[in-house]
């Protein structure tokens, strides 16, 4: 089963909640940990691996490179570039190449008249690999300069075992990174803030979600704060509440200390295997609708 854990906006408490499911699922399952934030992995820091207990494996996709003895500088394979990602001077007798913006496509390679063009492996990052007792977590790490994520995402995701539980925990907001990280989950729990700024946010995810046609249920974390707002639009959208996490100082202090909540506070990890135990039911019962 793949659950993803997303949310509209950085800093709710995405990766607090996914690791935690992890952990509360890691005695009776064989579980994988996907932290497909590969701008931001941070889920890495609750299991302290140590780089040498990791199996690191660079990550690359194939960018074009040009022979200038073969090119007369047409200009064709700027021409063609949707992403500018390629420019030519032929005043100056040269080709400009920017890996970040290439998306590897190869048209400019096809339109070039002088066979100018090879394509090339350019590094975008790397994949972490960390195995803790029955939990393995897998990170992607975005080189530092990659306007690109989704590569990497979709390169972390190719390590998914469906036949294990899977937790992945998304890229914050709406855009292309969150749609390759939950796309093909059996579940998808929003984490939210009952704030103006959470439902503004929840909103355009769960529209997201709704595309993908991927069931959803909320997370709230620092419960008790702000106003009932995400409590009426979930009820009004039928989206199950699955979890109401408080704002607890204690809670701070642990996650300042990368302590998860279900090693602190033993309590809690019932609280989230219920939770899962209440999800396997939800995707049961939608695959029988189907
Ligand atoms: S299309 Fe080929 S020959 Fe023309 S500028 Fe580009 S690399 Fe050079
Ligand atoms: S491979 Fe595609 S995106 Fe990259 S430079 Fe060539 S045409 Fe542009």
């Amino acid at each position: 089963m793949i659950i993803s854990v997303a949310s509209g906006k950085g800093g709710t408490g995405k990766t607090t909640v996914a690791v935690n499911l992890a952990l509360s699922l890691s005695n009776d399952a064989d579980v994988q940990l996907l932290d497909c934030d590969v701008e931001e992995p941070n889920a890495y820091i609750f299991f302290n691996p140590g780089a040498e207990n990791e199996e690191v494996k660079p990550v690359h996709r194939l960018i074009p490179e040009v022979d200038e003895e073969h090119c007369d500088y047409c200009g064709k394979c700027a021409s063609a570039c949707e992403y500018n990602a390629i420019v030519v001077l032929p005043g100056q007798l040269k080709v400009m190449l920017f890996p970040e913006l290439c998306n590897g496509c190869g048209l400019c390679s096809m339109v070039c008249p002088r066979d100018a063009i090879r394509e090339v492996p350019h590094e975008i990052g790397v994949i972490r690999r960390y195995r803790s007792d029955s939990i393995e977590l897998i990170y992607g790490v975005l080189k530092i300069g990659e306007v690109r994520a989704t590569p990497l995402i979709d390169r972390v995701k190719e390590e998914l075992r469906p036949e294990k539980m899977v937790i992945i925990d998304s890229p914050p907001g709406t855009s292309c990174p969150v749609i390759a990280a939950v796309q093909d989950s059996d579940y998808c729990i929003l984490v939210t803030e009952p704030t103006p700024f959470g439902l503004y946010d929840l909103k355009l995810a769960v529209e997201v979600l709704k595309l993908l046609k991927i069931p959803s249920g909320l997370v709230i974390n620092k419960a008790g704060v702000g106003d009932r707002e995400v409590y009426k639009y979930s009820e009004a959208e039928g989206i199950p509440i699955l979890l109401e996490i408080p704002y607890s100082e204690a809670m701070a202090r642990y996650y300042s200390e990368g302590m998860p909540i279900v090693a602190a506070m033993p309590e809690w990890k019932k609280r989230f295997a219920d939770m899962i135990e209440e999800i396997k039911l939800k995707v049961k019962d939608k695959a029988k609708e189907k």
